[in-house]
């Protein structure tokens, strides 16, 4: 089945009792069993629930996976493969990761004895010396925030081989639309479902999906242990999203090319990043691995001053001043103060998110309107 097809039908069923078409939302916390530990596989609602059922088996197929497991956020999510790793381990990770990652990795899980290296993975070069008996995970994010760097995946998946590590990717920023990380031999694919695949902004919640069958079952084990469920409401809400993933990805997409190419011609626009320029860095493998390059787009301004950054950011109309991103509406977002406040500046310089440094999260309006929004506000500049 192809992708448009399973976004609308995959892990789906007329309900059994009533026939209604879309999933109910079983407002339940448990269920009554026939005789002890006689029931019908559900028992208590944080190990399952119908409707997160439905959604989780709609999300392997979007990810040509077996299994899928949700969690109340994409941190849940990635707190969960953690916990995979015990005390000595070591995990090999971007340089620019989701700044909410990079948390939870330093000042959470560093405590428990769990090592974490933090490099430049658009370079394998820099990793194959890091590799020692320890290691047991690369995590890897592609594209990344907000520098839109883009990571081969099957470099790790091959570099990763025999070696008994695990290789989880961070598939956020580019949906199962337009890459599946579990095609390319990884063996975890991790979504912030709040993103893309809610597509609505009005969700928090995080998937992981898997083919090995074992590291499903110790996945759910930590789920069900650790607790960090979505409720039925927000599952229905994310399978309502899914069913136009694909229309709105092809819009996404649409969009991005055609206001990335008007930023480019711009003359108070300074350096443009969006993987789909045939010159960016990564141009390659992002043709490679990616179906399409996304509607995530960062841009600089010639004159690189925060003061006119800031102006621009004020004068648009259409575009939100906002964090996150993947909604219908398109967000405007200024990552030194922002999303990366929390990166001393130096640093943050050094790694090219220079003060003028804007991210946008391109929607499914029509471009022309995004186009003459971005224009009005750059003549203010
Ligand atoms: C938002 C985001 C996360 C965290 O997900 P939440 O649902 O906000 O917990 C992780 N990775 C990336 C790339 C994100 O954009």
């Amino acid at each position: 089945m192809k992708f448009g097809t399973k976004a609308v039908h995959a892990g789906v069923e007329p309900d059994p009792t009533t026939g209604a078409i879309m999933t109910p939302i079983y407002q339940t916390t448990t269920y009554v069993q026939e005789s002890p530990a006689m029931h019908k596989g559900y028992a208590y609602a944080r190990g399952a629930n119908p409707t997160r059922n439905a959604l989780q088996n709609s999300l392997a197929a979007l990810e040509n996976g077996k299994f899928a497991i949700c969690f109340s956020s994409g941190m849940g999510a990635t707190d969960a493969v953690i916990k995979l790793l015990s005390p000595g381990d070591e995990v090999i990770t971007s340089h620019d990761l989701y700044g909410g990652s990079y948390r939870m990795f330093r000042h959470v899980f560093e405590k428990y004895g769990i090592k974490f290296h933090f490099v430049d993975l658009t370079n394998t070069g820099n990793v194959a010396s890091l590799i020692n008996n320890n290691t047991k995970l690369f995590w890897l994010e592609t594209p990344t925030n907000p520098l839109m760097n883009i990571v081969d995946i099957q470099a790790y998946v091959e570099l990763a081989r025999g070696k008994n590590i695990l290789v989880a990717i961070d598939n956020t920023f580019a949906s199962p639309f337009l890459q599946n990380p579990l095609d390319l031999g990884a063996d975890i694919v991790m979504h912030s479902v709040t993103k893309y695949i809610g597509g609505h902004s009005d969700v928090i919640m995080g998937a992981l999906v898997v083919n090995n069958e074992k590291l499903h079952q110790k996945l759910h084990f930590i789920m069900n242990s650790c607790g960090a469920v979505p409720g039925p409401q927000d599952s229905f809400l994310v399978l309502r999203g899914i069913k136009t993933l694909h229309l709105r990805m092809e819009r996404h997409c649409l969009n991005g090319r055609k206001i990335a190419e008007y930023l480019k011609g711009h003359p108070k626009v300074g350096k443009v990043y969006w993987p789909g320029f045939p010159d960016h860095p990564n141009h390659a493998v992002a043709k490679k691995q990616m179906k399409d390059f996304g509607g995530m787009i960062s841009f600089t301004l010639r004159d690189n001053s925060m003061k006119k950054a800031t102006k621009l950011m004020e004068s648009v109309k259409i575009f939100s001043l906002a964090e996150s991103l993947g909604g219908v509406e398109s967000l405007i977002n200024h990552p030194a103060s922002m999303t990366h406040a929390s990166i001393p500046k130096e640093e943050r310089i050094k790694s090219g998110l220079v003060d003028s440094l804007i991210r946008l999260s391109i929607g499914v309006e029509d471009f022309e309107d995004l186009t003459a929004d971005l224009e009005q506000a750059l003549k203010k500049v």
